[in-house]
């Protein structure tokens, strides 16, 4: 855990993210920040209060305006439990706001993750006690279904619903006049204990949102990508399909 202030990476005019954590141990997902005239839209809220707590410096830092809204891409912990921290509303797809309202049925929180360093000990989570008592699990406020636009100070975000094996909620925000597209976890395999035999990328759909309007390609547990590094990944697992094929 370390206090020194984290650095936010520009992505393009109004686009900024907290790239993923490269230790997978900390399970944490990249932020998107959507920067306009008067505001700023939080895309995934951070795994941890503290996370949120220090996105919020780092844009107080850079000047950046206030917090107006978070997008959530899915359910996931690891891309909502920060939201508390904001103050501000939520906007997912209907789904999403179904499953955060069972776990907050369900008080999914501290156990839940306890639960998930029994799995991995190696796992690192920034929650104190203090944390914990303060947490609570954000509905959405806003919620939409199919495909919607949202216009803030003339940036537009688009909200695709692409649901997918890894969670049915799977929401890609695409932030249009920028030519980029958030992407959460849509593509990855289910998450390991659901089903720890099959864990392949979800290959088409990666190729069906590729898109000559965009350019930056950003995914939760990755480095950013453009559109030439999708199209390697593409072109290195269709070969490797083949060389499967050939072998058998
Ligand atoms: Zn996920």
């Amino acid at each position: 855990m370390s206090n020194s202030r984290l650095t936010l990476t520009p992505i393009s005019p109004h686009v900024w993210i907290l790239p993923r954590h490269p230790d997978k141990n900390r399970v944490q997902a990249t932020i998107g920040m959507v920067i306009t005239g008067s505001q700023t839209i939080i895309i995934d809220a951070g795994n941890s209060l503290q996370l949120a707590r220090q996105i919020q410096a780092a844009l107080m830092a850079m000047d950046a305006p206030r917090i107006s809204h978070v997008i959530y891409t899915h359910h996931h912990w690891d891309h909502t439990f920060g939201a508390c921290v904001y103050g501000v509303p939520a906007i997912a797809h209907r789904l999403s706001h179904q499953f955060l309202t069972e776990m907050r049925q369900q008080n999914v929180g501290e156990t839940h993750l306890r639960t998930k360093v029994e799995r991995n000990p190696k796992l690192i989570l920034d929650w104190t006690a203090e944390d914990w008592a303060a947490f609570e699990i954000v509905l959405p406020e806003i919620i939409y279904e199919g495909q919607e636009q949202f216009q803030f100070d003339g940036v537009t975000l688009e909200l695709q619903h692409v649901g997918g094996v890894h969670a049915a909620d799977s929401t890609v925000i695409k932030v249009v006049e920028d030519g980029v597209m958030f992407l959460g976890d849509c593509y990855y395999p289910a998450p390991r204990y659901e089903n720890p035999t099959d864990q392949m990328l979800d290959m088409a759909m990666l190729e069906n949102l590729l898109d000559e309007n965009y350019d930056h390609y950003i995914d939760g547990h990755n480095a950013p990508m453009q559109t030439r590094h999708v199209r390697r990944i593409l072109r290195s697992q269709a070969l490797l399909a083949r060389l499967n094929e050939s072998r058998s």
